[in-house]
């Protein structure tokens, strides 16, 4: 790296980091050399991640090759192994061999979000599948899939309860999205699967609350709860997952739900790296002052899921939300320039404008600027905004596309299988002996999932 220029590294490439990159992109500060560290070489656009668990839109339509969105910033595919505050060095680790690589910085910006989080409860962490990637939501999609594939066949009348029940635990915005949108996806295939029956399915969100959706007050959390039970969805209130084992998912009230398939929305915690970083945290998150600095350790900055940024408007600290890191990242860029140049800083300061969620059928609710919407027109309001919102004009377009192709054409539920086609061996002298184990590879992994 350049000896004259004030380097900047920025750990983490979602809303938080990626948004402070964008702003370090616009300026193109020739005093400045700016690098993005993140695990994969994309962007993703998390608030319509169970379109594609729900086969809504095609796999990578919500997602940005980070390359494409920055051409001025540096950018590292990778991942953070070691943070060293005193040398102000950080290990990233790459490649095909994981070999590491020493970047050295003047400005750190902590931006690696949050991992979900099991609770140490029994069978969780081995059995449940997470939405939080968009390995996630591809793993989510297949299994739906899987199950009925399986389910309908005749030899698996026995197993049809656990095959065909799906428990989300978790009634936030990400549980109840999710299980709207698989719902929605589960009652669209079943007419092509002969031996399956609707009265089969079994959709069940487990939720602690009273009512889910508890971020937009009673009267959207119950309007949202009475439209997905009239669509079939069970919702166990004031209830917990205890506990995953084979085919069965246990409550915190005692009752048993015969079940191969839990989705975990349940709980998130920081970053488990951010244990390096030894600095003032509450709760693993990063404090940080209204200059989301971290104080008392000179160049270091933290944003988003991972940090614990005073919220003004309350005199609390802001959710971990999209809106608030991605604004987040705006001033603290803004700020890092303002320290180079030696001018007054940016308090961060942003009040929440709305919150939605899209419910299934074509109906949401949603709180804007203190305004109650729900139905169809919430909905509209989730589409458009979270559109207008979707990063880059390209994928503008193929989401739209997708959108008025869904109107026309029932949901696809052909499995996205990445493994290499079965290959045999033959030559001149015959060819091997047919070996059972050559059997397909998503074969196995299905049946390892639901073991
Ligand atoms: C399913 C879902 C739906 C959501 N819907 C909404 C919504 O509708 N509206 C809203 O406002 N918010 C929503 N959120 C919340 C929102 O996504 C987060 O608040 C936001 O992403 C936080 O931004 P961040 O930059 O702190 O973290 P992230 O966006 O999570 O980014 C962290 C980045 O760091 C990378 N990383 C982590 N560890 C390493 C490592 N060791 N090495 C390299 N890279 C690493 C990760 O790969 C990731 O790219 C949703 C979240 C989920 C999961």
């Amino acid at each position: 790296m350049a000896g004259t220029k004030t380097r900047v590294l920025i750990l983490g490439g979602g809303f938080g980091g990626l948004y402070a990159a964008l702003q370090f992109e616009k300026r193109r500060d020739p005093r400045l050399e700016v690098t993005v560290v993140n695990r994969e070489n994309f962007f993703l656009f998390t608030p319509m991640l169970h379109e594609i668990a729900a086969s809504d839109l095609d796999l990578t339509n919500i997602v940005n090759p980070v390359r494409k969105m920055l051409r001025h910033v540096n950018f590292f595919c990778g991942d953070v192994d070691k943070i060293d505050i005193q040398g102000k060095r950080v290990t990233v680790s790459h490649g095909f061999d994981r070999h590491s690589h020493d970047l050295e910085y003047d400005h750190l910006v902590l931006a690696l979000g949050a991992v979900t989080n099991f609770f140490n409860l029994p069978g969780v962490a081995e059995r449940a599948l997470t939405m939080k990637s968009l390995g996630d939501a591809i793993q989510l999609r297949n299994r739906l899939i899987a199950h009925l594939e399986e389910a309908d066949t005749e030899c698996a009348q026995t197993a049809r309860p656990a095959l065909l029940t799906f428990v989300v635990a978790g009634g936030g915005f990400a549980g109840v999205e999710t299980i709207a949108s698989i719902n929605d996806f589960l009652r669209d295939a079943l007419p092509f699967y002969p031996n399956l029956k609707e009265e089969m399915l079994r959709i069940v969100v487990v939720h602690p609350g009273e009512f889910i959706l508890p971020e937009l007050g009673e009267k959207l959390g119950r309007y949202a709860d009475k439209k997905l039970r009239e669509r079939g969805v069970e919702i166990y209130a004031k209830a917990k997952v205890a506990a995953v084992r084979p085919n069965e998912i246990e409550l915190s009230t005692g009752e048993r739900i015969s079940s191969s398939t839990l989705i975990w929305t349940a709980g998130v915690s920081p970053n488990p790296i951010l244990d390096l970083v030894a600095c003032g945290k509450e709760r693993g998150r990063i404090k940080v002052n209204a200059n989301l600095e971290v104080e008392g350790v000179l160049g270091l900055w933290a944003l988003g899921d991972c940090a614990l940024v005073p919220d003004s408007a309350t005199g609390g600290f802001c959710p971990p939300t999209a809106q608030h890191a991605s604004r987040e990242g705006k001033v603290l860029a803004q700020n890092i320039m303002a320290d180079v140049y030696g001018r007054p800083k940016r308090p961060f300061s942003f009040k929440t404008l709305g919150l939605l969620a899209a419910i299934g059928r074509r109906t949401g609710v949603a709180r804007i600027l203190g305004v109650n919407f729900s139905g169809f027109l919430a909905w509209f309001l989730w589409r458009g905004i979270y559109w207008s919102k979707l990063p880059r004009m390209e994928k503008k377009v193929r989401v739209a596309i997708d959108w008025a192709l869904d109107v026309f054409f029932s949901k696809d539920f052909v499995q996205y299988l990445d493994q290499r086609a079965l290959a045999h061996t033959q030559t001149e002298t015959g060819a091997a002996p047919w070996n059972r184990d050559q059997i397909s590879d998503t074969t196995k992994r299905n049946n390892a999932i639901t073991a």
